[in-house]
């Protein structure tokens, strides 16, 4: 089979990969109905984080259970099923306290961006549906809990996203805006979102956000204390992972409210001085998405929600490569990737 692979800054190939074969017991190969492109895939693309040889790419993934192995007993073929972007076994300790994407058997995936994968962990990781997605905007939005709507929705979870919060967005990405539609699904009254891009504004509007920030740093700060009777937000959500961005969040959340953040650190470092005098609640990480899979994707087959709005350009997988150009240029907000 082909798959993508990240060759240097810039440069992924749709190049032959081995099949996948089912390694240890435990493991699932799924055929995988649809792929997409995430923001973190950004971060090796670009350069700003160093790969060490050809890379494999892709961890968000949904499909048809192919083969399992000796000691699967939870999915079995022909089943459609959704995972993680970590797999977990679901029984040990960080499991149990709904930290899977802190399992002690935890393996980031990879690989995704091909026809088919071999999952690990098969039973812990992933969730089947009660049917076949029958159309395709259900499956994009399907796609989206394994990865880009999990983390959203653990961005507004770590932040203490209650009904009556006053909730803040930095980020504009798809993250971001799956934040957006979290924060109002956990019953948010006020949504400030912060993009000064208007594709962007406009979706996170259908998504729930009530008001648009688009001054950043020292300004933006500004803008949401004005907003805020000179305070700050209950409940800020970092979905971009640079030190303007969480500087602007710990910045915007009041004394005493909660920043939730996502977005992956890059050269952030904090000073603990101002977190001290910030009085502010952090908590972040790679998401859980597995503790929200059941959830996240009730609501998606009861058409409360539509996440995978937040796709806005469906490619051929064999076209990968544009996927990345279009997300790098921002051309595309995410890019949805069909075998
Ligand atoms: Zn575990």
């Amino acid at each position: 089979m082909k798959g993508a692979v990240l060759c240097g800054p810039r440069d992924v190939r749709f190049e032959d990969q081995p099949d996948p074969r089912i390694e240890q017991a435990t493991d699932a190969i799924i055929r995988m109905s649809a792929t997409c492109v995430c923001g973190s895939d950004l971060w090796p693309y670009r350069g700003v984080q160093p790969i060490t040889g050809p890379t494999p790419m892709g961890h968000e993934y949904c499909g048809i259970v192919e083969e399992v192995g000796s000691a699967v007993r939870s999915v079995k073929p022909g089943q459609f099923v959704i995972g993680s972007f970590a797999t977990s076994d679901s029984t040990c300790p960080n499991c149990k306290y709904g930290y899977q994407s802190s399992c002690v058997h935890r393996e980031f995936m990879t690989r995704a961006q091909a026809p088919m994968l071999r999952v690990p962990l098969a039973d812990g990781t992933l969730v089947p549906t009660p049917g076949v997605p029958s159309d395709d905007d259900l499956l994009a939005s399907l796609l989206t809990a394994s990865d880009v709507l999990g983390t959203g929705w653990f961005a507004a979870d770590a932040a203490n996203v209650k009904p009556g919060s006053t909730v803040v967005v930095v980020g504009d990405g798809a993250v971001g805006l799956l934040g957006v539609l979290s924060a109002r699904q956990m019953g948010a009254e006020r949504i400030i979102a912060m993009s000064r891009h208007v594709k962007r504004q406009k979706l996170a509007r259908e998504f729930g956000a009530t008001d648009i920030v688009s001054e950043r740093g020292d300004e933006g700060v500004a803008r949401i204390k004005e907003m805020t009777r000179g305070i700050g937000a209950d409940s800020v959500l970092e979905c971009v992972g640079t030190q303007e961005s969480m500087m602007q969040a710990i910045r915007a959340t009041r004394p005493g409210g909660y920043v939730g953040y996502v977005g992956v650190p890059h050269g952030v470092e904090l000073s603990g001085e101002q977190l001290f005098f910030a009085h502010v609640h952090l908590h972040g990480g790679p998401a859980p998405v597995r503790r929200y899979l059941p959830e996240l994707i009730d609501l998606v087959l009861n058409g409360k929600i539509d996440p995978g709005k937040v796709f806005d350009l469906t490619l051929p997988l064999d076209q990968v490569a544009e996927g990345y150009r279009a997300m790098d240029e921002r051309r595309a907000i995410k890019a949805f990737l069909r075998p």
